[in-house]
């Protein structure tokens, strides 16, 4: 018979266990209290929407939609796509469940996204984000509690020191326009050294070849002209107001001028937090001012700004956390205890104790297998004389110790 080949992990996708598990779910402990100390409530929403809700909203010439789309027809052959990001979907969300009546709305989520990606330390096709937005806030306080939050987050993970926060303007419609005008002419003048890809932005969204990553554009763009002699009053007051802010709160920021998002919907406020501690894939957190999206989609115009993370780039640079501690840990020293054994381990559990048993292989060893778990008090389970004995064994846990003794008693008093 032909040997079968084992199933290998799709490439780009991740198994997620032991300290990387950990890891993930401080994270996300972290956020979760975090999010709730700045009034935010938590939704989540479909995995998949209908393919346009993400070409309409991110835009078709962006990398997302143009290169790393999961997009598939389903069984009914409705054009589906896997949710490359999150904000689309919340502003889909926004429209179809009339959340208008709840602005200011904010809101957070966290899960799987996915983007066909050439996978890479920090980078995969299956990632995970956290994110958190404010929808129908038009003022920079908005922008600012959400800076806020962001850098509080970085704090309590203990990765604030290495991460800096990048800011940066996209104005409002009339500012973009003219810095649009000054950039497509910048541009053309170097035509011929640009790289194809960028010739194609030049065409359909120049404000993007600021932020190619390829060599051959980076001293054209690195020269193009900055937006600050082109904002409006408005969109300079914006900005004024966003770094006031931050100031106040203490949030340390730096203006990085050539910072532009890759989405097509964004205005005024455009962030990033970036630390040099994961290689090229150093922007950990990123998000900003996006008032065209909504109407873009289709609703009236509302204002909307928010941020997502990578939770692999944030967990990654975390301290490992904790390997957890038991309570207790029993050793089932001898099987016709098993009864008492099985008694006991329901009662610590049900006390809201942790517990483990050993009690299978060997009876001479599983003291010693036991003992090398980590566990504030180790119970030993034997019979003497026709009844089962239970000796305990506690460095410095006087209080689960008294605890345990109480379900101890009971088991005994049953038994
Ligand atoms: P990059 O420039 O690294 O491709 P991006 O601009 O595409 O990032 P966003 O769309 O702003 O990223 O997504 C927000 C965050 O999600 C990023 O800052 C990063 O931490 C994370 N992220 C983006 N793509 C991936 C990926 N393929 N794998 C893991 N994390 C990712
Ligand atoms: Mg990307």
């Amino acid at each position: 018979m032909a040997r079968i080949e084992p199933p290998k992990r799709v490439r780009g996708t991740q198994d997620i266990f032991g300290e990387e598990q950990r890891r993930f779910a401080h994270v996300l402990a972290t956020f979760e209290r975090v999010r709730a100390l700045y009034g935010f409530q938590r939704v989540d929403l479909p995995v998949f929407e209908d393919t346009q809700v993400f070409a309409r909203s991110i835009g078709e010439t962006t990398d997302v939609v143009s290169k790393e789309m999961y997009s598939f027809p389903d069984r009914g052959g409705d054009p589906l796509t896997l949710r490359p990001e999150f904000t689309a979907g919340i502003a889909r969300a926004y429209l179809s469940e009339g959340w208008q009546r709840f602005v200011p709305l904010k809101v957070t989520t966290s899960g799987a996204v996915f983007r066909y990606e050439r996978p890479q330390k920090g980078r995969y096709r299956q990632f995970h984000q956290i994110d958190a937005e404010i929808l129908g806030a038009a003022e920079p306080q908005a922008d600012v509690e959400l800076l806020v939050m962001a850098d509080q987050l970085l704090h309590e993970l203990g990765i604030a020191d290495g991460v800096t926060l990048q800011l940066n303007t996209l104005g409002d419609a009339e500012t973009r326009d003219a810095w649009r005008a000054a950039l497509v002419a910048h541009f053309e003048a170097h035509r011929g050294e640009l790289s194809e890809d960028s010739l194609v932005r030049l065409d359909k969204n120049p404000l993007r070849i600021l932020d190619s990553k390829d060599p051959r554009d980076r001293p054209i763009a690195d020269a193009a002209p900055d937006i600050d002699a082109y904002l409006t009053v408005e969109a300079r007051g914006f900005f004024d107001a966003v770094t006031a802010g931050l100031d106040a709160a203490g949030v340390a920021w730096t203006r990085n001028a050539r910072l532009v998002r890759g989405l097509d919907y964004y205005r005024h406020t455009a962030f990033e937090f970036v630390t040099d501690r994961l290689g090229a894939q150093g922007t950990v957190l990123a998000g900003g001012r996006y008032d065209g999206l909504i109407g873009s989609l289709g609703g009236p115009e509302t204002a909307g700004v928010g941020w997502a993370a990578g939770m692999e780039r944030l967990a990654m640079l975390i301290a490992a956390p904790a390997e957890p501690r038991l309570d207790a840990v029993i050793a089932l020293e001898h099987d016709d205890a098993l009864i008492d054994g099985q008694r006991l381990l329901a009662g610590l559990r049900r006390a809201g104790l942790s517990a483990e048993m050993i009690a299978s292989g060997s009876p001479r060893k599983r003291f010693d297998k036991a003992s090398k778990l980590p566990a504030d008090v180790l119970i030993a389970i034997n019979r003497q004389d026709g009844q089962t004995v239970f000796n305990t064994r506690a460095a410095d846990a006087a209080e689960t110790l008294a605890r345990i003794k109480a379900v101890i008693d009971k088991v005994q008093a049953a038994s």
